[in-house]
C-alpha cells in the first residue's frame, strides 16, 4: 500500500475563504514517527477565533441553512464525494501527522469515517423534523400542539489528535446535518486532518460561507473562546476529562449545551467458559494504534481458577505483537503522538513497577533505533495489578494492558465498576446469556458480549460517570444538536 505525497491545505478556513493566520504566524506539524517537520499550518488567533465565531453566527442568523434540509442533504453529500475523491490524501495526513498505522485506515481513521457522511446526508434530509401531536382533552378543553425540532444554534467543536478525522467527522457530519454552522478547533497536533476538509468543503461543495469554519492553532487555549463565547449555542467536545471539566466550567455562565466525549479505562472480562487460546491472543489488540483509544479495553479481568493458564497465552501474544513504522501494513501499532505523551507513558510505566505490578513484558523504551528516532513505546503487559493503583484507575493512552485477578463473577463485576470511567467493555464468553446478565449490570456506555462489534455510525456512543456526557453517532448524536419547539394550535386545525 503506497501513500501519495503530501500535499496537505495549510491555511484555516473563515467566513467561506482559505486564510493564513491573520498574524501570519505558522506552526509546524511534527511526524511521531521520525520527529521530523512534515510542514506547517497557520497558526490561528484569537481573532482568527472570533471572526469565526461571527461568520457561523451570521451564518446562522442570516441565510436558509437551518431549514433547508434537504440542500444540507446534498452539501454533505458533496462533501462525502469530495472526501472520496482525496481519499488517498487524506490517509496520508492520517497516518504522517497522527502516526496512524496505515493498515488501520480502513476502519477507523479514513474510509470508515468517509462512509459515515453518507448517513449524514440522508438524515439531514429524511429526519422529521416536524409533527403534529395527537389532540388532547385536559380540564375541559382540547389542546392541539406541533412537535418541532429545530437546529440549536452555533456549534463549538473541539477534537483530540488520535482518531482525527474521524473524530473532526463525528462533529462536522452530524452538526451540519442538523442545520447548525460550526467553528471547529482540532488538536494542534493533528491540524491537516481538519484544514484539509476545510478546502474540500470549500473547493468541493455548495456549503455557503460561515457555516463551516475552521481554526487550527498552536494555542490549546484557543477552545475556551467557544467554550465561553455567548454566540456559541453548543459546544461538543472530544477529549480527556480534564480538559472536559474545564470546558464545562467555562460553558456555565453563558449555560450553553455542553456535550463530551472523555476518557476511559475499560474492563474486558474474562469468563472461565471462554475459549482462552481463541480470545486471549486478541487482548494484544490493547496496543492498536499505540493504545491511543478511548474505547480500548486496557484493564483485563481473568478469574483467579484458569490465571497462570491465560497468563502464559497473553505473553506469547505480546511478545509476538508488531509495532513501529507505521507506514508499514505489518504494524498495528505506531508511535505516541508526541514526545510529551510517551514521557506520560513512560511515567505510568514506572509508576506500575513501583506500585507492585509485575511487569512481564515491555515496559519502556524500546532498544535502538526505533526509540531513539520516533515517540515509540513498548507493548507492556502488566499483571497482578491491584485494582487500586494508579495505572488501574488513571487512563495511560499507551500500549499498556493491566491484567487483575477476580474469584467469581460478582468480584468481575464489582472492579470493572471499580473506576470513575465507564466508555465501553467487553465480556468473553461462550454463552451469550450469561455475558448479556453480566454486561446488564456493568455501568458503561458501549460493551460487547462474545466478541460482538458495537462500533457504527447509526449507534450512540458515549460514556457514563466521567467518560462524558450525551452522545456522538446516531439519531441520539444528531438530536444533541437539535432543540425542541411546541407550538400550540387550535385543535382540529
Ligand atoms: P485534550 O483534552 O488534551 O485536548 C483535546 C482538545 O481540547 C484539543 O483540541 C486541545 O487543543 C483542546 N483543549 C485543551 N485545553 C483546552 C481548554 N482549556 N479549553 C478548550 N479546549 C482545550 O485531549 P487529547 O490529549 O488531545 O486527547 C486524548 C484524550 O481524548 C483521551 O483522554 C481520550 O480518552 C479522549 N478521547 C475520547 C474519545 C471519546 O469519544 N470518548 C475519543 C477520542 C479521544
Amino acid at each position: 500500500m503506497s501513500l501519495p505525497q503530501l500535499a496537505p491545505e495549510t491555511r484555516n478556513l473563515i467566513d467561506g475563504e482559505l486564510s493564513a493566520a491573520e498574524s501570519d504566524k505558522t506552526f509546524d506539524n511534527l511526524n511521531p514517527a521520525n520527529g521530523k517537520v512534515l510542514g506547517t499550518c497557520a497558526d490561528g488567533s484569537r481573532d482568527d477565533m472570533l471572526r469565526a465565531v461571527s461568520s457561523a453566527r451570521r451564518a446562522f442568523d442570516e441565510s436558509d441553512w437551518s431549514r433547508d434540509h434537504a440542500f444540507r442533504g446534498k452539501c454533505i453529500r458533496q462533501l462525502y464525494e469530495g472526501m472520496l475523491e482525496e481519499k488517498e490524501q487524506l490517509r496520508a495526513i492520517v497516518v504522517h501527522e497522527a502516526g496512524a498505522p496505515i493498515s488501520l485506515g480502513a476502519f477507523m481513521h479514513v474510509d470508515g469515517p468517509i462512509e459515515m457522511m453518507t448517513y449524514w446526508a440522508d438524515l439531514a434530509a429524511s429526519y422529521p423534523y416536524e409533527r403534529r401531536l395527537e389532540d388532547i382533552p385536559f380540564l375541559g378543553r382540547q389542546h392541539g400542539r406541533i412537535l418541532r425540532r429545530e437546529a440549536a444554534g452555533v456549534v463549538g467543536a473541539i477534537t483530540p489528535w488520535n482518531v482525527p478525522l474521524y473524530l473532526n467527522i463525528a462533529k462536522i457530519g452530524p452538526a451540519l446535518a442538523s442545520g447548525c454552522t460550526m467553528v471547529l478547533k482540532p488538536a494542534p497536533d493533528t491540524p491537516w486532518s481538519a484544514t484539509h476538509v476545510g478546502r474540500i468543503a470549500k473547493e468541493r461543495t455548495d456549503i455557503p460561507a460561515g457555516v463551516l469554519n475552521v481554526v487550527a492553532s498552536s494555542d490549546h487555549l484557543l477552545g475556551e473562546i467557544l467554550s465561553s463565547d455567548p454566540r456559541i449555542d453548543v459546544v461538543t467536545f472530544t477529549g480527556s476529562t480534564a480538559t472536559g471539566r474545564r470546558i464545562m466550567a467555562s460553558a456555565a455562565p453563558t449555560l450553553k449545551k455542553v456535550f463530551l466525549e472523555l476518557g476511559g479505562k475499560s474492563a474486558n472480562i474474562l469468563l472461565d467458559d471462554a475459549d482462552f487460546e481463541a480470545v486471549l491472543p486478541m487482548a494484544a489488540m490493547t496496543c492498536v494504534h499505540a493504545g491511543q483509544g478511548c474505547a480500548i479495553t486496557t484493564r483485563l479481568l481473568i478469574p483467579r481458577s484458569r490465571y497462570d493458564e491465560a497468563l502464559g497465552i497473553l505473553k506469547t501474544a505480546f511478545e509476538k505483537w508488531n509495532y513501529g513504522d507505521p507506514t508499514n501494513p505489518a504494524n498495528l501499532q505506531g508511535p505516541q503522538i508526541s514526545p510529551l505523551q510517551q514521557e506520560r507513558v513512560l511515567a505510568y510505566m514506572e509508576k506500575g513497577k513501583q506500585e507492585g505490578a509485575r511487569c512481564l513484558v515491555g515496559g519502556g523504551r524500546p532498544n535502538g533505533k526505533l526509540g531513539e528516532q520516533g515517540c515509540y513505546v513498548e507493548p507492556t503487559l502488566f499483571v497482578d495489578v491491584d485494582p487500586d493503583s494508579t495505572i488501574a484507575q488513571e487512563e495511560i493512552f499507551g500500549p499498556v494492558l493491566c491484567v487483575i485477578p477476580y474469584e467469581d463473577d460478582d468480584d468481575a463485576i464489582r472492579i470493572a465498576n471499580h473506576s470513575q470511567y465507564g466508555l465501553s467493555g467487553a465480556i468473553q464468553t461462550k454463552d451469550v446469556g450469561r455475558g448479556l446478565a453480566i454486561a446488564r449490570r456493568i455501568r458503561t456506555g458501549t460493551i460487547s458480549v462474545a466478541g460482538a462489534q458495537w462500533f457504527h455510525v447509526d449507534t450512540p456512543f458515549g460514556g457514563y460517570k466521567q467518560s462524558g456526557v450525551g452522545r456522538e453517532n446516531g439519531v441520539q448524536g444528531f438530536e444533541e444538536y437539535l432543540e425542541t419547539k411546541i407550538m400550540a394550535v387550535p385543535p382540529g386545525s
